[in-house]
């Protein structure tokens, strides 16, 4: 078996930097209770090891006792429920991705400005009810071309679009452009606001899996960029399955001499990826080779409302910035280091 193992894959910045919002917070405040608006993440994984360390994941800041210190996910919420959250005099902890709030921005500027706003996106997703939240009258959720012919149009030159930050790049494209011959002055963003690190993901799919059997994406059923990874993959009609780790695998889809695409969803940790690699190996011989389409050097800061905690507590946060490297690939943890020939 030959596995082409996607860089970059896995954790972007932002999932990185909500993932050290928690741990930090868990560090400074031992005897607190820790409650977090949402999933931090979208991976069960991730929200069970928090779990197991006291987290509480609640969806309804009604369910967070009075006072207590509360942690917004990486995919941002609504003024609604920041009022929820101040009316009931807790400590908030702002881990919304900041690619999530520059959409958050543009939303809140645009309806300023007079415009009606076409999110594209997932009417359902975490992202889209925050951004829906921060101008309700004017943002009309657009999911497919078909909702085009129901939209309520006021004004076809005062009209802009965004876009969910994990969309497919590809169905994003059909969306706009029909979006576009139906009205023609639509304004667009001043840039894309799907993110780098879906953008990145989605490319290695359709760079390499042309050239393989079968693509493994790691990453959760709820996760909406990993789930665009597998239909990417799809669309080239190359099988595709979303695996939250190796005990999903099922012999039936592995034949001899395979090549199999391995990538990971943004909120998917790298163990994950590292044990299935292991595992294809053990039990089907072969090599890893890494396949670099981009060098990733996304950096955040950490919110500036955790900064505020980290002084309180006399922690200096000047120097804390989130970036993700790339991980060592061992053969210990992986199998088989790149490019490394025959089984282990
Ligand atoms: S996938 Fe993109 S928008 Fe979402 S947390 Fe990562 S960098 Fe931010």
């Amino acid at each position: 078996m030959r596995i082409l193992l996607a860089n970059p894959r896995g954790f972007c910045a932002g999932v990185g930097m909500a993932i050290e919002v928690v741990d930090q917070v868990l560090a400074l405040c031992p005897d607190e209770p820790i409650y977090v608006y949402h999933e931090i993440v979208h991976n069960k994984h991730v929200v069970r090891r928090f779990e197991e360390r006291g987290v509480t994941f609640v969806e309804d800041v009604g369910e967070v006792p009075e006072g207590a210190i509360v942690i917004f996910s990486a995919h941002g919420v609504s003024p609604a429920v920041r009022d929820a959250a101040r009316a009931r005099n807790l400590t908030t902890i702002d881990a919304t991705c900041p690619l999530v709030t520059k959409v958050h921005m543009e939303a809140i500027r645009y309806a300023r400005q007079g415009y009606q706003i076409l999110l594209i996106g997932h009417a359902d997703h975490q992202e889209v009810v925050g951004t829906r939240g921060e101008a309700p009258d004017a943002i009309q959720v657009v999911e497919s071309p078909d909702d085009i012919p129901s939209l309520t149009i006021h004004d076809p030159d005062k009209l802009t679009y965004l876009t969910q930050t994990t969309l497919s790049v590809d169905d994003a494209e059909v969306i706009i452009s029909a979006l576009k011959r139906a009205f023609p002055n639509i304004k667009a963003p001043p840039t894309s606001d799907i993110c780098y690190a879906t953008t990145n993901r989605q490319a290695a799919v359709r760079q390499h899996a042309p050239e393989c059997d079968l693509v493994l994406v790691v990453g959760s059923q709820n996760s909406s960029n990993s789930k665009r990874l597998t239909e990417i993959a799809e669309h080239q009609g190359v099988p595709a399955h979303l695996i939250d780790d190796l005990t999903e695998l099922d012999p039936a889809w592995f034949s001899p001499d395979q090549t199999v695409f391995v990538t990971a969803g943004a909120s998917a940790p790298e163990y994950l990826v590292a044990d299935v690699c292991k595992h294809l190996i053990e039990t089907h011989g072969g090599t890893i080779e890494l396949r670099t389409t981009v060098n990733e050097d996304v950096e955040f800061q950490i919110p500036k409302s955790l900064k505020d905690i980290m002084r309180q507590t006399g922690v200096d946060p000047s120097q804390r910035r989130i970036r993700v490297t790339p991980p060592e690939i061992t053969a210990d943890a992986y199998g088989a280091t790149p490019l490394t020939v025959g089984a282990t």
